[in-house]
């Protein structure tokens, strides 16, 4: 980014020109559902607020619709079914070739909009986006992916046939922090597969998926009730998790909501898939480079503030005690150089939390990890900016297991150094965690690494690559306590999850 192309604001901070628009038009109005191809008001009379975190301005306010309103929206999704099935998967792909052209078309938009209602820097929302507009590419391949097996002959004139056919109406409830990826790993998927879909983002920062949604609106290939979007909260999510006609759920959130999702709606028969929540470790071994390791480390720690699912909360220090200083030193070096703003200023490396009460809560997380026994190394607790929500990068070594911080999901820029003498010592380290998401080794040993992928238990692993997000050819998700269900997001796993599959055997002869 050069100089002339940002503006300094009274903050001191220089927000990107091609993002220095008005934030958005319609300040304050309350935002509808989309049900059945039409734009509704919401019945309901609560709603919540949808601030800008970097400056608390209101955006919009978020109706926190009932049950009522999720029943229109399913009920216009089960109208829409039969016909959708019913057309070729070639013909539900062209529209999806459609939705990704609107996606590229719109990327820096959308990339706009996530970081004024989510709070990421501008190149992180980018980046998003792109990842959100890989799964639809990978969805266009549906007529590929879709396609059964058969085996003729088993018996004389008998053959057998497999065929994967749409499971109906599918729900996806997403969470606050890739506000446009994430419903993106569902929506392109369970379409391409021949279900219609209803979604219930992030009651938090929607404004990506009223976008996204609004993109659909306009593609004339995808017919009204095919997909459906709903506002809302708790209620709005019990709702579709009881409703009969909703066959499958895809959720995206905290470890403690997916647990009550995955047992909700397994209660009424439904298929779920239920991204959890994580605390990822990074394991640092002696040989590691000592130019990539911090750098990756602190990527990945510090990052959208820490609010990612992939990001590496713990560092797990390998080797000697002066082995171990040495990559503290590195870590901490590589965290002090980072800059705290708002996430349209093209130097801010930590963006703004989504709200400050997550930044008072992690101020409490780090009084009582002090508390617990481990040194704080780097203290993020300065300023706090305009909005009360910035947390400067932290680090605390000594985190030992039992505590907190060690143990539980801070999701914040908060890392937590953990010290252990060799490799099958930070091995048992990571397994004991309850979560499975990703875990990483920064090493330059090939057997150290081939060791740590052989024996380590999450469902994504990174060889020096700190935030080890699978492209969106391949599945998306953790293992233990980071997921409930079978089959992953995203890749060949997503249309499996969207399909039953049937055998039919025939005799002719
Ligand atoms: P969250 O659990 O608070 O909210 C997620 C969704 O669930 C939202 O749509 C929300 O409206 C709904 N919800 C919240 N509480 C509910 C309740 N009690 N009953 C019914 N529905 C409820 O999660 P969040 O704070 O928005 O997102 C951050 C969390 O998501 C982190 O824990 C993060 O690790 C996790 N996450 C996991 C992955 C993954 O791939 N495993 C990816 C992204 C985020």
């Amino acid at each position: 980014m050069t100089e002339a192309a940002t503006t300094p604001t009274g903050s001191g901070h220089r927000i990107d020109d091609r993002a220095a628009r008005p934030a958005i038009e319609t300040e304050g109005r309350v935002l509808r559902n989309y049900v059945g191809g039409r734009w509704r008001e919401a019945q309901a009379e609560e709603t919540l607020d949808t601030r800008n975190p970097a400056t608390g301005e209101l955006l919009a306010r978020v109706p926190l619709s009932g049950a009522g309103e999720v029943d229109d929206a399913v009920s216009a999704a089960r109208e829409a079914f039969a016909a959708w099935r019913a057309t070729s998967p070639l013909v539900r792909a062209r529209a999806l070739f459609a939705l990704r052209d609107a996606l590229v078309a719109e990327r820096d938009e959308l990339a706009r909009l996530v970081t004024i209602d989510m709070g990421k820097t501008l190149d992180d929302a980018r980046g998003e986006v792109g990842r959100g507009i890989e799964s639809v590419e990978t969805a266009c391949g549906g007529p590929s992916l879709l396609k059964g097996e058969g085996l003729e002959g088993v018996a004389r004139g008998v053959d057998v046939e497999l065929v994967r056919q749409p499971v109906g109406v599918v729900a996806a409830i997403t969470p606050f922090n890739f506000p446009a990826m994430i419903p993106l790993w569902f929506l392109p998927f369970a379409l391409a597969a021949g279900n219609t879909f209803v979604l219930k983002p992030s009651e938090r920062d929607p404004l990506a998926s009223e976008r996204i949604v609004e993109l659909v609106d306009a593609i004339d290939g995808i017919p009204p009730g095919v997909v459906n979007l709903v506002h809302g909260g708790r209620e709005a999510v019990d709702g579709l998790l009881d409703h009969p006609s909703v066959d499958a759920v895809s959720f995206v959130g905290s470890a403690a909501t997916a647990g009550h999702v995955y047992r909700r709606a397994a209660e009424h028969g439904k298929r779920v898939q239920a991204l959890g929540g994580a605390k990822n470790a990074m394991v640092v071994m002696p040989d590691a480079d000592p130019e990539a390791m911090p750098a990756g480390v602190a990527a990945s720690a510090f990052g959208a503030a820490g609010q990612r699912c992939l990001a590496g909360s713990v560092a797990v220090l390998v080797g000697s005690e002066a082995e171990q200083d040495r990559a503290r030193e590195l870590i901490v070096s590589a965290a002090r150089e980072l800059r705290n703003g708002p996430g349209l200023d093209p130097e801010t490396d930590v963006c703004p939390l989504i709200g400050p009460e997550a930044r008072e809560r992690l101020e409490g997380e780090i009084d009582r990890a002090v508390r617990d026994g481990a040194e704080l190394v780097l203290d993020g607790r300065t300023g706090g900016g305009e909005a009360g929500t910035e947390l400067g990068a932290t680090v605390i070594d000594r985190a030992e297991p039992g505590t907190r911080l060690l143990d539980e999901e801070l999701f914040g820029p908060v890392l937590a150094l953990t010290r252990v003498p060799d490799l099958d010592a930070a091995l048992e380290r990571v397994n004991a965690s309850r979560y499975g998401n990703a875990a990483v080794i920064f090493t330059s040993s090939g057997a150290a690494a081939r060791s740590f992928r052989f024996g380590v238990e999450a469902g994504m692993v990174g060889v020096n690559v700190g935030v080890a997000a699978p492209v969106a050819w391949f599945p998306f998700a953790g293992w233990k306590g980071s997921f409930s269900g079978d089959l992953h997001a995203n890749g060949a796993d997503a249309i499996r999850f969207y399909t039953r599959a049937k055998v039919v055997t025939s005799r002719w002869t």
